[in-house]
């Protein structure tokens, strides 16, 4: 029935929760990842993100009871979880609201580990929860830059630019600076 699924409830059918068959058929598994419980697992088809950043911002610190944010970016085409939406609770930083109103953040569930937060088209996921084989492929995941680096907790003196907020925008800050 057409109209079983409300449209309401249709990113559930999209990627990265659903894939076609055919797309999940031929989806090259790169990468696999799973929360700190295991009962949520998803896959990756690319060996690298398209971009990675560390986020050293008030919120993510919060968020993720850390001092600074691992984040990678992919389409979303390019993640699939193993068993769709279950065992995910979405969360909207902006509104400090639950459900699934994009962008929003995406947890376990059970454990509560930070998943991604996703967009309208990319993911933007915790590389921390990617089980990497060696250490080449954890390096295809070194960031190339640092944002909202006025906020941090800790300097990281890695030589890689540092925006005071969002890169592209705002200033560049020079390393060890007080
Ligand atoms: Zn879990
Ligand atoms: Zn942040």
């Amino acid at each position: 029935m057409a109209t079983e699924c409300s449209s309401g409830e249709s990113w559930k059918q999209q990627p990265p929760y659903r894939h076609s068959k055919e797309d999940a058929a031929k989806f090259d598994k790169k990468h696999e990842a799973s929360c700190h419980c295991g009962r949520v697992k998803y896959w990756l088809s690319r060996d690298a993100p398209l971009v990675a950043k560390y986020c050293h911002c008030r919120g993510c610190q919060v968020l993720h009871g850390a001092p600074f944010q691992w984040a990678a970016i992919f389409h979303k085409e390019d993640m699939m979880f193993e068993n769709g939406t279950d065992n995910l609770v979405f969360y909207q930083s902006g509104e400090q609201t639950l459900g699934h109103d994009l962008p929003c953040k995406v947890s376990c569930a059970y454990c509560r580990s930070p998943i991604f937060d996703e967009g309208r088209r990319m993911a933007l996921l915790f590389p921390t929860l990617i089980k990497f084989a060696n250490k080449a492929e954890r390096d295809a995941f070194y960031p190339q830059c640092h944002i909202f680096y006025s906020q941090r907790v800790v300097d990281i003196p890695d030589g890689k630019p540092k925006w005071d907020g969002i890169d592209g925008e705002g200033s560049l800050l020079m390393e060890n600076v007080a």
